[in-house]
C-alpha cells in the first residue's frame, strides 16, 4: 500500500501529526509533534525501524527538546484512515503494548513506545520489565512526592527515557 498523503489526526490526542520523510526506508511516517508525540505506521512500515541497525534519526530529531501531552494508552484508538477501533497487541519486543488496526494493517506507538521496542533488543527484557514496572507503579506519586505533579521541575520519567537515549540509542 502507498503512502498515505493525507493529514490525518491523532488517534490519541486528535491533534493533526505531521509526516517525517524517512530517507532510510524511502517512507513517510506520521508523527503527532503538537500532541502527545505518537508515531502512526502505515501498514508494515513499522517493520523498518524496529531494529536497531534501522535509522531512526529524523524521529528523534524531531522529538528532541519536545515535551508531549501525556495519553491514556489504555483507550482504545480509532484507525484514522479506516475510522474503526484498533486493537492493543503485544510488539513482541521491549514488552511494549502498540495499537494495531486489522483492516489497514497499521500501527500507533505511543511516545517512546519505539524506542523501547528498538531498545528491548539490546537489553534483558525481564531488566525493561523491572524498569517499567518501577516507572508506572500506582506508588510512583507516592515515592515522587510533591514534585510527580510540578510542571515546573523535570519529569523525573522524561530524564530516565533520556538517560535511556544516550545510553542505548545514540550511539
Ligand atoms: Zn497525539
Ligand atoms: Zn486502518
Amino acid at each position: 500500500m502507498a503512502d498515505n498523503k493525507n493529514t490525518i489526526l491523532c488517534p490519541a490526542c486528535g491533534k493533526e501529526m505531521q509526516k517525517i520523510y524517512m530517507p532510510e526506508a524511502k517512507v513517510n511516517i506520521d508523527i503527532c509533534l503538537d500532541g502527545c508525540g505518537g508515531i502512526f505506521f502505515n501498514n508494515r512500515e513499522l517493520e523498518k525501524f524496529d531494529e536497531t541497525h534501522e535509522s531512526v534519526n529524523e524521529i528523534l530529531e524531531a522529538v528532541k527538546g519536545r515535551e508531549f501531552k501525556e495519553v491514556d494508552s489504555e483507550e482504545t484508538r480509532i484507525c484514522p484512515i479506516c475510522k474503526i477501533p484498533m486493537v492493543k497487541m503485544g510488539s513482541g519486543k521491549g514488552g511494549v503494548e502498540i495499537d494495531v488496526c486489522n483492516t489497514c494493517g497499521a500501527k500507533f506507538l505511543d511516545n517512546l513506545e519505539l524506542q523501547l521496542i528498538r531498545l528491548g533488543q539490546k537489553v534483558d527484557l525481564s531488566q525493561v520489565d523491572g524498569m517499567m514496572n518501577a516507572l508506572f507503579a500506582e506508588n510512583l506519586r507516592e515515592v515522587l512526592g510533591d514534585n510527580a505533579d510540578n510542571p515546573a521541575s523535570p519529569s523525573p520519567r522524561r530524564q530516565f527515557f533520556e538517560n535511556l537515549f544516550h545510553n542505548y540509542l545514540i550511539r
